[in-house]
């Protein structure tokens, strides 16, 4: 079997064509249309690449977009200090402080910037109110990678209720809010982690198998129960040539990239998991373009909320 391709940039390209009457209606109502701070501390490559890529996504879009980039060697008040003035700033619907912020800064500065914005203009949907407000199922903000899977299983018409959902990691930005969103379409789901035991017995039972752990290729066609919907929520770079030899070994064209650029993008789901899945999520393409369509649907749901 060959799994069936889930196109996370076309749903996504249909999520943000659908926001243009919204983003349209806002700025009719508030004389500017939604706007998104981003916070953007020291120089780590992949948070550039990120960063650009939603600069570029909310412009393209029509919407008001301001990047704050601040030094790696500010001190996380500084930071904090920002998230401030863009809570108080009514220029601004949305605030994001981009991931990862520098490990001098403690190992709790990313919570303490989560519990500084402002709940009302917090678009990753990362602070413990937005988070309280998921587990409860109340109206606010879900964090945008699980919730742009979500919308990607219903805008492929894959059925959610009663399937059993096994999400593969427990973090609060993607593991944890994945798992609540699913139990609220009433799957049944599992929670598997670092810790569980006999894990492809565990991933084998699921319908609906979700990938979040960051490790290059980690489930592979032994993992999968065969035709079972499989999404892989991993970025991960590889630049060794015998590890992209390996995990592309019957992928000449990914073998390619990685010859002309000296890197090569895999997920956390290996290649060969497409001859077992009945669905797959690609990497690059897959979800990545979603959780950007659903930061800008975020925003502008902000910007509504205060234009009110
Ligand atoms: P994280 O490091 O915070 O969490 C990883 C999780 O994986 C942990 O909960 C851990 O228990 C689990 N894990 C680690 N090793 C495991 C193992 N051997 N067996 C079972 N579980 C294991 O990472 P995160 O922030 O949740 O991100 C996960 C991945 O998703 C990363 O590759 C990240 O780059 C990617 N990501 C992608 C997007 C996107 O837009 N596509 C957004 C956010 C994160």
């Amino acid at each position: 079997m060959t799994a069936r391709i889930l196109d996370g940039k076309a749903v996504a390209a249909d999520i943000r064509s659908e926001l243009a009457a919204r983003v349209a209606a806002v700025k009719e109502k508030l004389g500017r249309p939604p706007a998104l701070a981003i916070v953007l501390v020291g120089d780590d490559p992949a948070s550039q690449v990120y960063v650009r890529n939603k600069l570029k996504t909310a412009e393209d879009a029509g919407m008001g977009v301001h990047l704050e980039a601040i030094s790696g060697s500010a001190s996380l008040a500084d930071v904090l200090a920002v998230v401030r003035r863009f809570n108080d700033d009514d220029a601004y619907d949305g605030i994001l402080v981009q991931s990862p912020l520098p490990k001098t800064m403690g190992a709790t500065a990313e919570q303490q910037v989560f519990d500084t914005i402002h709940p009302d203009k917090d678009v990753d949907g990362f602070s413990p109110i937005s988070a309280g407000r998921l587990v409860q199922n109340r109206d606010g903000f879900a964090p945008c990678t699980p919730a742009g899977v979500i919308e990607l299983l219903d805008r492929s018409e894959i059925p959610i209720t009663g399937q059993h959902a096994v999400v593969i990691g427990r973090s609060d930005i993607v593991g944890k809010p994945m798992a609540t969103l699913l139990l609220h379409r009433s799957a049944t789901v599992t929670i598997c982690h670092s810790k569980t035991r006999e894990l492809p017995s565990m991933t084998r039972q699921a319908d609906i198998l979700v990938a979040a752990i960051g490790r290059p290729a980690f489930v592979t066609p032994a993992f999968v129960k065969p035709g079972a919907v499989v999404i892989d929520v991993g970025i991960n770079s590889v630049t060794k040539a015998e590890d992209a030899r390996r995990i592309f070994e019957s992928h000449p064209d990914r073998i390619a990239t990685f010859e002309r650029r000296g890197s090569v993008l895999v997920g956390d789901v290996h290649p060969d998991v497409a001859e077992v899945a009945g669905a797959i999520t690609p990497v690059p393409g897959g979800v990545g373009p979603l959780t950007i369509a659903m930061l800008m649907a975020n925003t502008v749901k902000a910007a509504e909320l205060r234009s009110r």
